[in-house]
């Protein structure tokens, strides 16, 4: 064969399909049903804190009587939600550059792949709920801003201000700082303010960015799996601006056929590399949770730190199987810790996964 010829053959061979061949056709999936297994039931969030002890402990509730994964993993979600105190998620939430809570969420039902998700959602303290109602009552996957608060009132979901207190507090503090020339935030009323004051002054006090997400996965005793990812985002984000988290194959994915993931960290870095459709792909492959954890930290800092970008690894991904293995890994630019805290019928435990790409300095 001539090097033309073998090319032209080549060429023909791949439109023919037989290129596909030499990559590996994607697997079978198998008819089998995907429920009824009648596996041990297990719960697990990437939330370690107390509020995530109750949360897991509650979604146990419902998957040791029998109820199902969705109905587990959105009562494990919603009460991280409605905690003034967590400031990453629901009420209490930092807000964005306006003052204005805006949330993201979704959830995915792995025996379906049918999904819910609300994006810049404002007033609603349970928007994991309102993703599930998208799922459950529209055609649709992804509700925004102004539409997916009218959708959630129509519903029925109350209408209230997400910001207490505090977190108005810390916004002020963050606006403040922003210049010494504005008239923003009188020193006198900063002084006030818990943690404003002090002999340095309020305007010397960083308020630093804060983000956070939790991520809550189930198997139930059918086998199903569901999963939910609820955050209220970057802190003084943009108005409008949309993370990770209510993006499907981004901030959640659920398979019935192999398991589920979740990420929290800079949202656009895990947009910019599809994380949980990645994991739960190579669970699928054969990798345990915990080694397909570590392989997307693995892929997110090659492919960033390859093009000679300044990257700052900060992403936590967990993973459950459909055999209730996990897995955590955590790239230690912040935040942490690199654990999950899980619920089996042996009981409540923290698991501890591996801490990759630690902060330097
Ligand atoms: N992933 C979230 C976001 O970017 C924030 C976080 O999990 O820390 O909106």
């Amino acid at each position: 064969m001539s090097k033309l010829d073998r090319r032209d053959f080549i060429r023909h061979s791949i439109a023919a399909g037989a290129g596909a061949a030499a990559l590996g056709r994607f697997p079978e999936v198998s008819a089998a049903p995907v429920s009824g297994r009648k596996v041990n039931p297990i719960v697990i969030t990437s939330h370690t804190n107390q509020t995530g002890q109750e949360a897991i402990r509650q979604a146990w509730d419902i998957l040791s009587s029998g109820g199902t994964a969705m109905d587990a993993v959105e009562k494990g979600a919603n009460i991280v939600e409605v905690d003034p105190n967590d400031h990453s998620v629901g009420y209490g939430g930092l807000p964005n550059a306006a003052g204005v809570v805006q949330l993201d969420a979704s959830c995915m039902d792995g025996k379906t792949y049918n999904a819910g998700a609300v994006g810049c959602l404002e007033n609603i303290k349970t928007p994991s709920s309102v993703a599930r109602a998208i799922m459950e009552h529209t055609q649709h996957i992804m509700l925004v801003g102004k539409g997916a608060l009218e959708f959630a009132v129509s519903m029925g979901f109350k209408e209230e201000n997400l910001l207490t207190p505090q977190s108005r507090e810390m916004w002020i503090r963050w606006r403040e700082q922003l210049s010494p020339d504005d008239d923003y935030g009188p020193k006198s009323y900063l002084k006030t303010l818990k943690g404003g004051g002090g002999s340095k002054g309020s305007e010397t006090l960083p308020v630093e960015y804060h983000h956070g997400t939790v991520n809550v996965l189930a198997v139930d005793s059918q086998g199903d799996i569901a999963g939910i990812t609820t955050t209220s985002g970057v802190s003084w984000k943009v108005p409008g601006r949309v993370g990770d988290s209510p993006i499907i194959g981004d901030g959640l994915y659920v398979d019935n056929l192999v398991g589920a993931a979740g990420a929290t960290g800079w949202g656009e870095d895990v947009m910019k590399s599809c994380a949980t459709y990645f994991i739960v792909g190579r669970m699928r492959d054969g990798r345990s949770p915990q080694q397909a954890c570590e392989d997307a930290c693995d892929m997110i800092v090659q492919r960033y730190r390859g093009i000679g970008s300044d990257y700052v690894p900060g992403e936590k991904f967990v993973a459950l199987s459909k055999d209730g293995e996990v897995g955590c890994a955590y790239m230690g630019g912040g935040g942490g810790p690199p654990a999950l805290t899980l619920h089996t019928p042996e009981g409540q435990k923290l698991y501890h996964g591996r801490s990759l790409y630690p902060a330097k300095g």
